[in-house]
C-alpha cells in the first residue's frame, strides 16, 4: 500500500488530495492495481483499476440467470460492455473507470445510466423505451428474463469469472469497431 499527498485538483488545496494505490492478485487473471484520489478538504473521489499484465483482445460472454447474478466481473477501463437483448452498451470514453463488481453490479450501473437517460430525454418515446429497458433490467435482477453480458475489451484486461461464462478472442475487425477510449490521430 503506498500512500502520496498531493494538491487537489477540484478544491485547489494544497496537499489534500491523498493517492492510495494498492495491488490485488485476481484468480485466473493476475495481478491488478486498484488506486483511489480522495481530497480530505472537499471529498473529491476518484478511483481506477488497472491490470498490469499484458494480455490478449478478448470477448467474455454470461447468460445471466439468478445463479451467476454473484458472478465476479473485472472492467477495464478500455472494455465496451453491452447487454444485446436490451439494447444496450456502454463503450469506454476519456472518463470512462474501471472496476471490480459482480453481474448485479453491472446491471445496477446500466440501471442508474438508463435513469439518468430518462431525466435528460426530451422526447417521449424515448422515456417509454428506456422506461421498459429499466424494467427489463429488474427482470433480469430477479431472474423472470434472460438475456447476454458482452464484455468486449482490446487490451484483455476484463473478465467475468463464472463457470457458465464463455470466452474467446477478439477478430481484428471485431477490435476495430470497438471504441477503446483513448484518442487515435490519424496521420
Ligand atoms: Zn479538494
Amino acid at each position: 500500500m503506498n500512500n502520496i499527498n498531493t494538491d487537489c485538483p477540484v478544491c485547489k488545496s494544497k496537499n489534500t488530495l491523498e493517492m492510495t494505490s494498492k495491488t490485488e492478485e485476481i484468480p485466473y487473471f493476475g495481478e491488478i492495481l486498484e488506486s483511489t484520489l480522495l481530497c480530505s478538504k472537499c471529498g473529491y473521489r476518484h478511483s481506477d483499476t488497472i491490470c498490469l499484465e499484458q494480455k490478449e483482445p478478448v470477448r467474455y460472454s454470461l447468460n445471466i440467470n439468478k445463479d451467476n447474478i454473484n458472478a465476479r466481473v473485472v472492467k477495464s477501463q478500455s472494455a465496451t460492455l453491452s447487454i444485446p437483448e436490451l439494447g444496450l452498451k456502454v463503450e469506454p470514453g476519456p472518463k470512462s473507470q474501471g472496476y471490480v463488481s459482480n453481474v448485479e453490479g453491472v446491471l445496477n450501473r446500466f440501471e442508474s445510466a438508463v435513469a439518468t437517460a430518462i431525466e435528460w430525454a426530451e422526447e417521449e418515446n424515448i422515456t417509454e423505451n428506456a422506461l421498459k429497458i429499466l424494467e427489463k433490467i429488474e427482470n433480469l435482477k430477479s431472474g423472470d428474463e434472460v438475456a447476454t453480458l458482452v464484455i468486449e475489451d482490446p487490451f484483455g484486461h476484463s473478465l467475468i469469472i463464472h463457470e457458465d461464462a464463455k470466452h474467446r478472442k477478439l477478430s481484428d475487425e471485431e477490435i476495430e469497431n470497438l471504441n477503446t477510449g483513448f484518442v487515435t490521430i490519424d496521420k
